[in-house]
């Protein structure tokens, strides 16, 4: 019988949901979340690799060590592991992680265009502008330094030619954060395409980064497990 089955059964859902708001597709994308006590600096629950979302249930996720070795599952942990791991050592505030392939902000991946402070509810939950990390070949080590270095303290970065990442206290509000991304990005790609995408005046973006740095990792939804 598997372990961590509520987190197993929460992972699920979550892929769920990143496939019903469009944020992924076949088995494109992944996420993770740090599981609790267990293990020299801890073990990781983590999307397997290659697997559409629609096969998969709550028993196929794979459990790893912080070294991406097996603890737990019979499948191949996400192709993406050295990225998962690399920013739950860089950061010990974030409990999840989510990467997506989602349509506007690959578009400004793409594009190589960090998406500018341009909307209120922005950077008290991503902390700034959505940076673009240095293109580097999926799955590599140099991308998870890559997504690493551009995600820096913030909550969500852009992986160049390729999508982006979100992280949360919580796998639900990685999910949100994702998805809000998602529509601030698409706001910046219709917005610069009339013309212009006006930033937030400068002492708000200041304050509201003061804001986020004063509550830490914050994506204004409730603690859920
Ligand atoms: P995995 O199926 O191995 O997680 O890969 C999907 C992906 O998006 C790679 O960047
Ligand atoms: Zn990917």
């Amino acid at each position: 019988m598997a372990r961590w089955h509520s987190e197993r059964q929460t992972l699920w859902e979550v892929t769920g949901e990143m496939v019903k708001q469009g944020l992924v597709a076949g088995s494109s994308g992944n996420a993770s979340l740090r599981l609790p006590g267990d293990g020299d600096g801890g073990y990781v629950l983590i999307t397997p690799s290659g697997r559409p979302y629609r096969y998969l249930a709550p028993e196929d996720m794979v459990v790893i060590d912080m070294d991406g070795g097996p603890v737990e599952g019979d499948l191949l942990p996400s192709s993406e592991t050295a990225m998962h791991l690399e920013l739950y050592k860089a950061r010990q505030d974030v409990e999840a992680i989510i990467h997506t392939h989602s349509l506007y902000a690959s578009v400004a991946a793409v594009s190589g265009l960090e998406i500018p402070p341009i909307v209120v509810e922005m950077v008290i939950r991503v902390g700034g502008s959505v940076r673009v990390a240095e293109y580097a070949f999926p799955s590599t080590e140099e991308l998870a330094q890559n997504a690493g270095h551009a995600l820096g303290d913030r909550n969500a970065v852009l992986l160049r030619n390729h999508g982006m990442v979100g992280v949360g206290r919580t796998s639900w509000e990685a999910l949100d954060l994702c998805q809000m991304v998602e529509r601030v990005a698409q706001i910046f790609v219709y917005s610069s395409l009339l013309g212009r995408a006006l930033t937030l005046p400068s002492e708000i973006i200041e304050m509201e980064q003061e804001l986020y740095r004063m509550q830490g990792l914050r994506s204004g939804t409730p603690r859920e497990t």
